[in-house]
């Protein structure tokens, strides 16, 4: 059904060669990270060594997943391409778009009817383009990835942060935009900067109350929310080889939460075993052959010092349970006292009134199975729970296997909601409250791994702690945040005084893996004839057309549409939260383009001047009204401009309204490229000092631009209101396919015109 064992074979066939070459070439030992980047250069067998945080590097990664929202976009794009099939093994899984409300069967009854829409689109392309559909209610991406399809050493990308959670397979699993994704999908490299390597050395062994979560919440203190940015974090020692497989997810999976490229571990005995009882035998043999390959050189784990840029160390024998939070994942706090003076200091509500348990961070087996442990003994002994509780099984087939053993019984029976086996209240899709805005200041404690305000529930006064699977139960059931089940007593329904014992659970199910319907539509040999059929009246879905090129006569008077103030990221200039049913339908998304940037000249949102009639009026509406006229327009933006996410709609909406042109003085690297493949001018200032000379009624004329060639910079004329002009260069990063994107209106445009030749 699921993976390719031909295709993991094919991996394993080159990673001798490629990785003994790229050892000789770098000179030294080589860490697992480099092994699995050197074994998918794609050019093939390395030829030069790269330098950590500065080369850019061409991948051929194995595999692609994508998530019910991003791959929308995603997958509008590749139907452009012209590519009958995709080109690298590709799944799509409708997680995202469950509300969590009643209880899993009302809840996806509602969510299928309500997203019929996108569901069917999203089948039907599937079906059309060789890619697997996971169905609504078959699980959450990454919890069905680690089931059916990550392997050690592999490398893979997906359209959602938390591709990272693979890494416990061994894998290098990385989050990426849409347009990355449709790039593989057709058949082109996958350019990433060569990560720089943090070694994260496990000593000891976790017992007792603490899990494998708490060792990521650890590092998130260690490290915050940004100290894994540009690297991957790779786990070794003892202590990590004696983790489970699920419970090494979980730690990669938070990966993302200190903003690491990705995270991983070597292949060790607890991957063999879930490979094993996820029905993975031959790839568990496979893998086996290349063992030596599939960690890093004994030299490496020895001296780690000399071979990662960083290394941590924690001894888990006396790492203690953590709440991480509130409304950021790398405020850490012991469970117990300490708790109790830093809620009482920062006014913390100290009564707990929900607990979440699942997310892809935490659902597997062995989790629910301890947390479910904590919940027995609390029936056993008669405790009222105090807090409500919420599951979200990973998957199907650990939902299945869980009812068949018992253990969401247990919850049931302490009148616990067993939400669909999706994202739910992880991604803002728990319908809490009528009127989240003005709900009452409250806390919560969840399993998941982010917890920044409103994600939960929408409510801003909700405070969210993140904690073990375990913890999370314990201290629902008591309804205290600083309880602490190590040391402190509840009183019963008799009016005893009892104590939890330590948490048990099974890292594997004693009777193995069982389901009837993992929720999986293969899709068919050939799929030349399936429709896709999008309602021309959708508000959700939108075919998309090819961009036109900007000619050059277009880009002489070209308008001022803003000049952002200060930070403009993706999400100043395509807005999530309610707007995130529109992110298949490119025309209605547009209508949030840009209101959240800060307009410089009058330090307003979504408040420009119309040139056309001198009136202020929202941006998507003024450059609504350029576009009418056939007008091409600017954006002038500050330092870092389209920092945040990878999403391509912070580029391909301007580009749909008619902006030509980005002039900055920095980007983000990403936002810069996908301006790039969507065909327009992403600019720098070559005198940063020039932003200051841009007015409000400005006119710009690209005078050069017939002679657009790499490594010369643009000449713009600047024309002012009253006649004065001014000539600034532009600096700009294209090399000569680039450039063919531009003259071509988008990289898709040229990907599908060598395709059709
Ligand atoms: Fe993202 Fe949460 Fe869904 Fe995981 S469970 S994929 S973190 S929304």
């Amino acid at each position: 059904m699921a993976f390719d064992i031909d295709m993991i074979k094919g991996v394993y066939a080159n990673m001798a060669e490629r990785v003994d070459k790229a050892r000789e070439i770098v000179g030294k030992p080589l860490t697992l990270s480099e092994k699995i980047l050197y074994a998918h250069l794609w050019d093939g067998t390395p030829t030069k060594a790269f330098v950590r945080g500065k080369d850019y590097v061409d991948f051929a990664p194995d595999r692609i997943a994508c998530q019910d929202a991003t791959a929308q976009m995603a997958l509008l794009q590749f139907m452009q391409a012209g590519k009958p099939k995709v080109a690298v093994p590709t799944t799509v899984h409708c997680d995202h778009l469950i509300q969590a409300k009643s209880g899993a069967a009302a809840d996806l009854k509602s969510a299928n009817s309500t997203s019929a829409e996108v569901f069917d689109f999203l089948e039907s392309v599937s079906n059309k383009y060789g890619i697997g559909f996971w169905k609504p209610g078959a699980g959450i991406i990454h919890q069905v990835v680690l089931e059916n399809y990550a392997f050690p050493g592999g490398m893979m990308i997906g359209t959602d942060s938390h591709t990272v959670n693979a890494g416990g397979l061994g894998m290098v699993a990385i989050g990426v935009g849409g347009a990355d994704a449709v790039d593989v999908m057709a058949g082109m490299a996958w350019e990433l900067k060569f990560p720089k390597l943090i070694g994260v050395r496990l000593t000891g062994k976790i017992s007792g109350w603490t899990a494998p979560k708490d060792v990521i919440l650890k590092v998130a203190e260690i490290l915050t929310v940004k100290g894994g940015t540009g690297a991957i974090v790779e786990y070794f020692g003892p202590g990590a080889i004696a983790l489970s497989c699920t419970g090494k997810g979980t730690i990669c999976n938070m990966g993302a939460e200190i903003g690491a490229t990705t995270s991983t571990f070597g292949y060790d005995e607890s991957m063999e075993r879930y490979l094993r009882a996820t029905d993975r035998s031959d790839v568990a043999d496979a893998a086996n052959e290349v063992k030596e390959y599939l960690t890093a050189d004994e030299e490496v784990y020895a001296n780690p010092e000399q071979y990662f840029d960083q290394v941590i160390d924690i001894d888990l024998s006396t790492l203690n349970p953590l709440l991480n939070g509130p409304f950021t994942p790398d405020l850490s706090t012991p469970v117990g006292k300490e708790m109790t003076e830093k809620a009482t200091k920062n006014d913390w509500p100290m009564q707990v009134e929900w607990g979440l348990i699942g997310s892809c961070t935490n659902s597997s087996y062995e989790d629910l199975s301890r947390a479910s442990s904590i919940a027995q003994q609390a029936l056993d002994k008669k405790l009222k729970t105090k807090a409500e509780f919420g599951i979200n099984p990973g998957s199907e087939q650990v939902r299945y296997t869980a009812e068949r053993d018992g253990i969401l019984g247990i919850f049931e029976k302490l009148d616990a909601k067993i939400f669909t086996n999706a994202c739910g209240p992880c991604i803002g899709q728990w319908a809490r409250y009528s009127d989240p805005k003005n709900a009452p200041k409250n806390s919560i404690v969840h399993s998941f791994n982010r917890n920044f305000a409103k994600r939960a529930d929408g409510n801003p006064n909700t405070h969210a702690f993140v904690a073990s699977p375990e913890i999370t139960a314990a201290i629902a059931i008591a309804g205290r945040l600083d309880f602490n089940p190590m040391t402190d007593t509840l009183i019963n329904e008799d009016g005893v005084e009892v104590r939890f014992e330590e948490p048990t659970g099974w890292e594997l199910p004693p009777k193995g893996f069982e389901v009837e319907d993992a929720g999986y539509l293969a899709p068919r040999e050939d799929g030349s004839s399936v429709k896709v059929v999008v309602d021309p009246n959708s508000e959700r879905l939108q075919l998309l057309e090819p961009f036109e090129p900007i000619k050059n006569e277009e880009l002489q008077d070209v308008k001022l549409l803003i000049k952002a103030y200060g930070k403009c990221t993706t999400d100043h200039i395509s807005m999530a939260g309610p707007w995130l049913r529109f992110r298949g339908h490119l025309d209605n998304i547009a209508n949030n383009t840009l209101i959240g940037a800060v307009n410089a000249f009058n330090q307003k949102t979504n408040l420009v001047k119309n040139q056309l009639t001198g009136e202020y009026e929202g941006v998507p509406d003024t450059q609504r009204a350029y576009k009418a006229k056939g007008i091409k327009s600017i954006v002038v933006g500050d330092h870092n401009y389209g920092e945040g996410s990878s999403r391509e709609h912070a580029a391909m909406q301007p580009r749909h309204l008619g902006v030509a042109a980005v002039l900055v003085k920095s980007f983000a690297r990403i936002h810069e490229t996908n301006l790039k493949k969507q065909g327009m001018l992403a600019l720098t200032f070559a005198n940063e000092k020039d932003y200051d000379l841009i007015k409000e009624d400005d006119t710009f004329n690209f005078v050069d631009i017939a002679e657009f060639a790499p490594d010369t910079p643009l000449t713009i004329e600047v024309v002012h209101a009253d006649g004065s002009k001014d000539t600034i260069k532009a600096n700009h990063t294209y090399n000569d396919a680039q450039i063919g994107w531009f003259r071509e209106g988008s990289a898709l445009n040229v990907i599908k015109r060598q395709n059709a030749s």
